[in-house]
């Protein structure tokens, strides 16, 4: 017999000036402040069945302005900052290509993954059995928000204040 499989709602969220404050290319510890209600809001999210994942340009580690290693150390700090708090995300998809690299490894004049190409969003379709028709998207610009539209999902403004009460609100729970 054939089970079909089971396919999972998600949030995807932007992850500078949606989970933590942008303040120019973030990527060291004393960089990492959470915007208020973050945790709250992936724990609801998490309470509600979806899974969260965060997609996030970095061309920072293509304007020579920090490693890729240190970018997933970042990361992985802030994984595991909402993890304390009970805030669980799934995945973490970040682009490192920029066209206006001088670093041949992060030189793309294009790259399918940076927003508002939809790469990062379809990739944790396929990799997470992820329904899109389930799933939405919440980011702090117009790129984010086009990204998701190129991916079949809704995406929606995050202009800054608390993003728990913005999910709930959206939510409308
Ligand atoms: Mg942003």
């Amino acid at each position: 017999m054939t089970i079909a499989p089971t396919t999972h709602p998600a949030v995807f969220l932007d992850r500078d000036g949606v989970l933590i404050t942008d303040s120019g290319y973030p990527h060291l510890e004393e960089h990492l402040v959470l915007i208020p209600g973050a945790a709250e809001a992936v724990r609801r999210l998490n309470a509600l069945g979806y899974l969260v994942v965060i997609v996030t340009n970095q061309s920072g580690v293509a304007r020579g302005l920090f490693s890729i290693e240190q970018m997933e150390a970042f990361n992985t700090l802030l994984v595991r900052r909402l993890m304390a708090k009970g805030a669980r995300i799934g995945a973490v998809y970040a682009c490192p290509f920029h066209s206006e690299s001088d670093d041949p490894r992060w030189f793309h004049p294009d790259h399918p993954d940076r927003k508002p190409n939809p790469g990062m969003i379809l990739r944790a379709v396929a990799d997470h059995d992820i329904d899109p028709s389930r799933s939405f998207l919440i980011g702090d610009r117009q790129s984010d928000l086009e990204a998701a539209r190129r991916a079949g999902m809704p995406g929606f403004l995050f202009e800054g204040g608390n993003l728990d009460h913005f999910v709930r609100d959206l939510l409308g729970a």
